[in-house]
This record gives C-alpha cells, structure tokens and sequence, in this order.
C-alpha cells in the first residue's frame, strides 16, 4: 500500500487523496512515499499512445488509491480541448536539440500542465472526517498571493470546479498589463481577485498569516463550510501530473525514430521551485531511462551554488529579472529531492530544514552531494545571455522562446555534447507571454502596449499569439477591488460567504 509521510518524519500514514488535500504536513514537511517506483511504468509500447493514455500509466502508478474511472474522468477533463495541441506537450526538433513545449494550455504557461488537473483531484478527495453529513458540503478554498504566472493557472484550472473556490491576490502596480488582465477578466461563479496595496512579499505574508488563523478558520468552517488550502507547488498533486511529460517526450522520441527502446535521454529545465525537474526524477524512479537531469537557473543561481558546493546559502541578493517565474531564492521542493537521495533519512532533513530557517543556510555531507551530482548537472545565465538566446535561437532555428526556456537553451549550448544522447529543453511559457522582452532581444518594435508588441511580434516572425491572450485586450473586466494589506481577511471572509 503507498502511503505518504513527511520529508521530516515518518509518523504520518496517508493516501495520495488525503496528501492532496492537505497539501503540506503538520510539521512543515513535504509529502513523499517510500514506494516511489515500486510500480514501474512500461515504456516499451510508449510510441504512438495518446497524451491521456501515457497519463494515465504514470498516474496510476504514483496515485494508486484513486479508482479508474476517477482517474480517467480527471485526465479527459484536463487535457481536453482548453490545449491548442493534441499532443498536450508536443515535442520539436530545434537545431541539434528537441524542445518540449509545456506552453501549449489555457494560459500559455507549463504551471497549466499541474493546474488543470490538481481541481479535480481535489474534488475526488473526502471532506476531513470522512463522509459525515457534517462535512458533505465543505469546500475547499483555494488561497494565493502571486506575482503573476502560478495565479492565472489557478484561477483557470479551479474557475467552476466542483467542491472548489478560488481567492487570488496580487501585488498592485507590480505586475505586468496581460498578467493583470489575464487575473481580472477570469470567468467563474466560484472565483475572486483582489489587488493589494503591497509588494509581493506583504501579500504572500498576509496569506500565510491568514493559513494560521485559527479563529478564521473556525468562523469560516461554522459559517460557510469552507476550509482553506494552498495550490503551491509542493502539493504532492502538483507534482506528479508533471511527471506525464517526461514520458511524452520520451514517446515523441521513439515515434520521431530518434531513439530505440531503452536509450537514454537528457533533459535540460527552467528551474525556480524544483517542481519541473523533481518530475523529472519521479520520471527515472518510475522507469525512464533519463541519463541527466540538468538545472538552468536565472541569475538567482542559488541552485547552482548548492550543486557544485554542497551549501545551500539563501542569503545573498534577490534579483528580479526578465524571467520571473525563476527569480526564487528558497527552491522548496529540492527538499523532496535530498530526502530520496538522503534514503529517507527524516532526521537529517529536519536538521538541515532547521538549519536554513534558523540560519538561512545548510550543507549536505560530501557523499550526498556526490551522487546528487551524478544525476544533475547545472547551469545559469544572466539577462544578456539570456537575450543572446533568443536572438540566436529565432536566427538559427527560426524558432521564437521566452525568457524562461532561453536560460535552459543557453545552460544546453554551454554543455558538451554526447552524440548519442538526444537533449530535450523544457519550454515553460509562450513567447507570447513576454513579448516586450522578446521584441527587445530580437530587435524588433517594442514602443507600444503589450497587446502592440504582440502583433509586431506575430507580424516580424510569422507566428501566431495565442487566442486568450491576444483576446484579452477587450476581454470584460469583472474584479478591480484594491485592499489594504489588514483588509485581505475581510476579502476573504466575504468571499466565502457568497459562495
Ligand atoms: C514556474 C515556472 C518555472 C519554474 O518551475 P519550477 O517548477 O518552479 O522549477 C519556469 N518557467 C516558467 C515560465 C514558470 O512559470
């Protein structure tokens, strides 16, 4: 039986449903299995199988206590007709390399490939205390601060899912004008957006200060059945949806004749949190044959400093840079990592975790280290490069990408190539979605509104802006509440009522 526990203890026993709805344990660890690949999954009929049915393999393995008809009805709905590709995460030949694209879904961000499906899951979990009448009609609200990309994919995959609701904050003034619009002109009866009059950080302190109000949590239970959780990227039903893609790319590879049963592949990933490329390595444990697994960083590369020293060190400056979803200095989900290679060792995680809140700063031991280092490689580039790439990238390949997978193209360009192991790169976002940026690094027009910078890039390249986002200039607006930092509980409070 798969039961999942903490990354720093072993007491809890909890199915994958339970985990799911919890989000993150009691004592501030992450939810991980000691049967992680237990159950492998077949890749020697991966060629020419649906997106839908390679999901449903790797999700049965990773999630065993949801029943077949959950699963099936889960993966139909979220990866349906909202992707403009059928293929959900096609793969393309660019120069030397293959791209994976991960950008093709509703809001033209990868965090979609985990958001369209993570609502569902949740509505297939049991209210806490079973299935009394007490709890029959609990909700679950979902509560976010974001600076821009995790809080769309939200809205858009929670919008009108059953059992659900949505609250989302951001930081007024702070985000870019498609980003804005892409949050207040959500549809849905179940979803809210409200600015704040804040940085970032004031809104994501104030969520986590309203997750540990005991007495909010009680009035909104008494009064409106609702429970709070988070949608963060450490929830375990975030994670595992992600690791569907790496056995895609691997069955894009044998359908393109590229490899043969077998062989080895390398991937190189856009890294902040260490979601992506913790998938990545979910994806070996279950079976597939991943030779590297290599971290790119932007120019907050604290992720390549703790791989080639061994000391994670979250002290030092934080940059914002033109690939904002990476611009992360405590990568969260690299403690699921250290606990499998650490062979579940629970007490040295808690210490080193300890270490990093009390001192902002921990070491692994040498021999760790090493076999970390045997699997994943790293990279970093910072923003000229990462212009140099979409600029080299569109010359050579003809091919358009964005901020995000230009670091992972240029840590792919750096790196010695083995002609025997094909590399895919992991593209996170449309161009789309940064289209000031890209129109910058490719010398193009980049005067005029970002829905101007959109037509001038679609016009220059030949591509074509995804509809949403395009649509989005004349979109109706629905939320323009601006609050307070102390009136965000009210916000939420409120909210819960009407639903
Ligand atoms: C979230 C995000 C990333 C980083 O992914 P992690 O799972 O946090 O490592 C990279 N690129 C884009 C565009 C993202 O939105």
């Amino acid at each position: 039986m798969t039961t999942f526990h903490s990354t720093r203890s072993t007491t809890d026993s909890l199915t994958s449903k339970e985990a799911i709805r919890l989000g993150l344990a009691d004592d501030g660890g992450l939810f991980v299995t000691d049967s992680l690949g237990e159950t492998k999954v077949d890749i020697a009929d991966l060629a020419g199988r649906s997106y839908q049915a390679i999901a449903y393999d790797v999700l049965h393995a990773l999630l065993p206590d949801f029943g077949e008809d959950e699963l099936k009805d889960c993966i139909a709905a979220a990866y349906g007709t909202q992707w403009s590709d059928e293929r959900i995460t096609p793969l393309k030949p660019v120069g030397d390399d293959y791209i994976l694209e991960l950008f093709n879904g509703p809001t033209s961000a990868f965090k979609d490939v985990a958001l369209q499906i993570l609502p569902r899951f949740m509505a297939r979990t049991a209210p806490a205390g079973g299935d009394g009448a007490d709890h029959a009609d609990e909700k679950i609200m979902i509560l976010t601060a974001t600076s821009g990309d995790t809080g769309k994919a939200a809205l858009a995959g929670f919008a009108d899912a059953p059992g659900t609701a949505i609250t989302v904050f951001y930081p007024q003034g702070k985000v870019s004008q498609v980003q804005e619009l892409q949050m207040t002109t959500q549809t849905g009866s179940n979803v809210n957006v409200a600015a704040v009059e804040g940085n970032f950080d004031d809104a994501q302190s104030a969520v986590k200060r309203i997750f540990g109000d005991r007495e909010l949590a009680g009035r909104l239970a008494a009064d409106s059945h609702v429970v709070l959780s988070s949608a963060n990227s450490i929830n375990v039903g975030r994670l595992v949806p992600q690791v569907v893609y790496y056995f895609s790319a691997y069955a894009q590879l044998l359908e393109q004749q590229v490899i043969n049963v077998g062989d080895e592949v390398e991937f190189v990933v856009p890294t902040g949190n260490f979601g992506d490329i913790l998938a990545g390595y979910y994806a070996k444990r279950l079976g597939l044959p991943v030779k590297h697994l290599v971290v790119a960083s932007d120019k907050n590369n604290v992720l390549f400093d703790f791989l080639t020293s061994g000391t994670y060190n979250r002290q030092r400056p934080f940059y914002q840079t033109i690939s904002p979803s990476m611009d992360i200095l405590v990568s969260s989900n690299l403690e699921r990592m250290l606990y499998y290679f650490a062979e579940g060792d629970t007490r040295l995680i808690s210490m080193l975790m300890n270490d990093l809140k009390n001192w902002g700063t921990y070491e692994v031991p040498e021999p760790l280290l090493a076999k970390v280092r045997q699997l994943f490689g790293c990279g970093w580039a910072n923003e000229d490069q990462v212009r140099e790439m979409i600029a080299d990238c569109w010359a050579k390949n003809r091919y358009v990408i964005d901020p995000h997978t230009a670091c992972a193209y240029f840590v792919a360009q750096q790196m010695p190539r083995d002609p025997l192991t094909p590399r895919v790169i992991l593209a996170t976002a449309s161009p789309y979605k940064f289209p000031r940026t890209v129109n910058e690094a490719l010398g193009f027009d980049a005067t005029g509104t970002d829905f101007d910078c959109m037509d001038v890039l679609a016009r220059e390249t030949g591509t074509v802006a995804p509809a949403a986002l395009r649509g989005l200039e004349h979109a109706d607006v629905r939320f323009d509440t601006v609050v307070p930092i102390d009136g965000m509980e009210d916000f939420v409070e409120s909210a819960a009522k009407a639903l």
